[in-house]
């Protein structure tokens, strides 16, 4: 037996993929990991099983099908103003977590520091720390999770090479505003440094409001990779099917690990998506879909014990607990498990830095009957 030197010596399994384990364990109610309960557009099913038929099944071109990469291009130009060239800056990828770690990899090197909001999303630590990169982790402040701007320009040194950011925001359900997004521009203005905007909950935003996409702020599209999600727009998370945006000289780099490290994507759903994308209908009403389950599930559970400040988009809600119980919010999310049949994720588990709020998070991407037993469960404690 070898005993290998890993890499990631402090990586474990995923909290989803435990906490999924548990839940299943004791027959609780899942609404830890984020996904749907529900299938995706009948009408999506079809074309892609058109798709298939049409013998769509050997590879596709590295850079993703064309007439996908046409229809993305719209889409972004049409909500953000922005173009991007279908043949040279656009990638379609396996599933966001890809261009987020294939972006991490064309750029960050040895000691570079990478600036990361916290909590963020858990596969963003990993991929830095496996090219050598060092973590700047900067806290979002206070129980509504707001951003300070001027601690972020003070974390900025020499050695930033990257920055990562992510509106609609998972775990918390915040959003950034066109004043956030111009204090940012102005502050990376005159650097060179990389923007990674995770943006996979780009359709998901609630009461009215807009998606702040960095791809709207010109200095900021000159830095940014712009990386999205069908999967969480067209209820398909399992077919890991996203892309990646940005302009070209950094596309190029993307694209050489790129090639080298998937060559292409999953190639008849490519097919389907781009005819799927060509109506807008099929995503501009998503964040009024999950506006409703948001605001129900609120409803059944304003008098439990848990405080909450409504989510502001993605299918998150974030759940306070100091009135119920004193315990870590891993100690509690199992005791729910356990106890309750109720899984969530404890919102610790995106942070290295230092964190020592009360908060569970909730995916309330389920249909109605799940989400009412849960709210059940959830004024019973
Ligand atoms: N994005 C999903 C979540 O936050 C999980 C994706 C995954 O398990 N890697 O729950």
């Amino acid at each position: 037996m070898i005993e290998p030197s890993s890499k990631l010596p402090h990586v474990g399994t995923t909290i989803f993929t435990t906490i999924g384990q548990l839940a299943r364990e004791h027959d609780a109610i899942n609404l830890s990991q984020g996904f749907p309960n529900f299938d995706p557009d009948p009408a999506l099913l079809e074309l892609v099983s058109e798709a298939f038929k049409k013998s769509h099944n050997q590879y596709a071109p590295m850079q993703g099908v064309l007439s996908l990469r046409e229809a993305i291009s719209e889409k972004i130009e049409r909500l953000h103003g922005r173009y991007y060239h279908p043949e040279s800056e656009i990638t379609v990828t396996a599933g966001a977590t890809q261009a987020i770690f294939t972006t991490i990899a064309a750029f960050v090197r040895q000691n570079d520091e990478v600036i990361v909001i916290e909590p963020a999303f858990d596969c963003y630590e990993p991929a830095i720390s496996l090219f050598g990169g060092k973590i700047v982790p900067l806290p979002l402040e206070g129980n509504d999770f707001k951003m300070n701007w001027s601690a972020f320009k003070s974390a900025i040194s020499p050695k930033t090479k990257m920055v990562i950011i992510n509106t609609p925001h998972n775990p918390t359900g915040t959003i950034w505003s066109e004043s956030d997004m111009l204090q940012l521009q102005e502050i990376l203005r005159d650097t060179n440094i990389i923007l990674l905007s995770d943006e996979v909950y780009e359709h998901i935003v609630f009461d009215g409001k807009a998606h702040e996409s960095a791809s709207k702020y010109p200095d900021l599209a000159t830095r940014s990779f712009i990386c999205c999600s069908f999967g969480k727009t067209f209820h398909a998370t399992g077919w890991k099917v996203g892309y990646c945006a940005a302009p070209k000289s950094l596309m190029l780099e993307f694209q050489k690990v790129h090639q080298f490290n998937v060559f292409s994507v999953n190639h008849a759903m490519q097919v389907a998506l781009a005819e799927y994308l060509k109506d807008p209908q099929h995503y501009v009403n998503l964040g009024a879909f999950y506006q409703e389950k948001r605001d129900s599930f609120l409803t059944a559970i304003k008098d439990s014990r848990f405080k909450m400040i409504p989510s502001g988009g993605t299918y998150f809600q974030l759940l306070e607990y100091s009135d119920i119980t004193d315990e870590k919010d891993t100690a509690f999310a199992e005791h729910l498990i356990k106890e309750h049949q109720l899984a969530s994720i404890p919102v610790s588990v995106f942070c290295t830095g230092p964190y020592d709020k009360k908060f569970l998070r909730f995916c309330f991407a389920k249909t109605d009957a799940v989400l009412e037993k849960a709210s059940e469960i959830l004024n019973s404690i």
